[in-house]
């Protein structure tokens, strides 16, 4: 981020524009939409200028910028429409110590002009540093399309409530109660009765608000994909935008926890690799009392919440507890990966079945239908596989199968970091020993272009 997004004070303080033709008019309208006291100066000023100067919103001075003309400015705009008067008047205001803009110079200037939304109180900015004007203005189309022109008016209504919904507890419940009042109440209220209206409705959303019991909490089991915000679900995108608390394993993205809301709690709850390591039952008992609290709770694992991510214990002790809880599916890292390697999980007169095994279980590495596995055509997403891979090994190729079975292992699937390794059952355990992200096995299951010509069969390292 080279610019800092700050909201300026400029209540009654100078704002002083260099320049009195188009460009200029195009900067003091947005101005005048403060308070402040706009001193514009340039000599041949255009029509709409002069009657602002008339009509006393601006002070028109009709020559160039001189020395001192900025004095107390807070912000200075050269608006000339011609570089070197621009740099002389920008070299007037700093000297001056205000802050300065060249308008369409973004080297130049010390600060920039976002584009704005305006349902004053409320003033979205936008800003993309200037890389992509176009993206900003769609980005604005969307921002007013989502916030109704009401809502400045709702915002003063609210404004000068904030005292009385004081009584409501600080978190949750206040939060609905506002959110509430702007998008369904309020804009109802003043799109029948006015201002008036949605003043009563707001003293009704209280005592209502006031009245309801306080709901219990909740928490949501969500499955966060492997690590792409892209493959994240839409319901699990907005669970995680409602959370009051985050709940997550270390495999779940950043990209992905900053979709939470900034004042949420986030605790990671990593169970393995450095740092402090969390034992199952603590992780429940913490989602528990999260809950019991009142809070929304997001449990964020990655991949899907229901391969190998130890759901079930979880929802055992809220049922315990009486905690309400919902289970959002992710994306699991074996589709990811599949699709990675541009494969199908299953494909007619290959595979009518697909095995996601785990290489580890409570008891060590995990025993599986080994017979069933090393049979010709045969497909298994092996998650947590890679401490076990010499002996899947061994246990596939003792019941038969061929050590030049493709076994392809995709390291931070889904992730700007993702490695496909290609490999076969034999060369395995070494092919793999250079990876340290997570890893997942896809056993009988080549890259797309690599399986049409397998002539190959040295393992082969790719970084993407
Ligand atoms: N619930 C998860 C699996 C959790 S088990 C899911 O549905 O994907 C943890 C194992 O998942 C890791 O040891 C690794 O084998 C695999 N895994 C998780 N994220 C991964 C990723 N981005 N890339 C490769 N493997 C991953």
């Amino acid at each position: 981020m080279r610019h800092f997004p700050i909201f300026v004070a400029l209540d009654g303080r100078r704002v002083v524009v260099s320049g009195a033709g188009d460009c200029a008019v195009a900067k003091v309208r947005l101005l005048l939409k403060t308070d402040a006291t706009i001193s514009v100066y340039g000599s041949e000023p255009v029509g709409e200028m002069s009657r602002w100067a008339a009509d006393g919103k601006v002070r028109l001075t009709e020559r160039p910028i001189a020395d001192g003309d900025a004095t107390c400015a807070v912000l200075l705009y050269a608006a000339n429409e011609d570089a070197a008067e621009d740099a002389r008047a920008v070299e007037i205001g700093r000297r001056a110590g205000a802050l300065t803009n060249i308008v369409d110079n973004l080297e130049d200037s010390q600060f920039i002009t976002p584009a704005i939304v305006d349902r004053d109180p409320v003033t979205v900015a936008i800003g993309t540093e200037g890389a992509a004007p176009v993206l900003a203005r769609s980005i604005k189309r969307d921002v007013e399309e989502m916030l109704p022109v009401t809502l400045g008016t709702l915002a003063r209504i609210g404004q000068s409530f904030r005292k009385m919904a004081e009584v409501l507890p600080i978190g949750r419940v206040r939060r609905d109660f506002w959110s509430a009042f702007y998008f369904d109440r309020g804009p109802k209220a003043l799109a029948n009765g006015g201002g008036d209206a949605a003043e009563i409705a707001l003293e009704d959303l209280l005592v209502d608000t006031i009245n309801e019991s306080v709901d219990p909490g909740h928490v949501a089991l969500i499955g966060a994909g492997p690590g792409d915000p892209e493959l994240l679900t839409m319901k699990a995108r907005r669970f995680l935008h409602e959370a009051d608390v985050v709940i997550t394993d270390r495999l779940v993205g950043p990209g992905i926890l900053e979709l939470a809301r900034r004042e949420a709690e986030i605790i990671e709850v990593g169970k393995t690799g450095i740092g402090t390591s969390w034992k199952q039952e603590d992780i429940n008992a913490l989602i528990v009392d999260k809950a019991a609290e009142g809070a929304k709770v997001a449990r964020l694992k990655g991949g899907d919440v229901a391969v190998f991510a130890r759901l079930d214990e979880e929802i055992d002790a809220l049922d315990a507890n009486g905690i309400r809880w919902d289970i959002v599916p992710g994306i699991t890292t074996a589709s990811a990966a599949a699709a990675t390697l541009g494969q199908s999980l299953t494909k007619r007169g290959r595979n009518s079945s697909v095995r996601l095994l785990t290489g580890h279980d409570v008891d060590g590495f995990a025993d599986h239908d080994w017979r069933g596995l090393a049979a010709e055509g045969a497909t298994a997403a092996i998650y947590m596989g890679k401490r076990a891979a010499k002996f899947l090994r061994g246990r596939l190729m003792m019941h038969g199968a061929d050590g030049e079975t493709p076994v392809t292992a995709v390291e931070n699937a889904s992730r700007p970091d993702q490695r496909i390794i290609e490999s076969t059952l034999l060369d395995l355990p070494d092919a793999i020993a250079v990876t340290d992200g997570p890893v997942i096995l896809m056993y009988g299951l080549a890259p797309r272009q690599a399986a049409d010509t397998l002539t190959e069969l040295e393992p082969r390292v790719e970084a993407l």
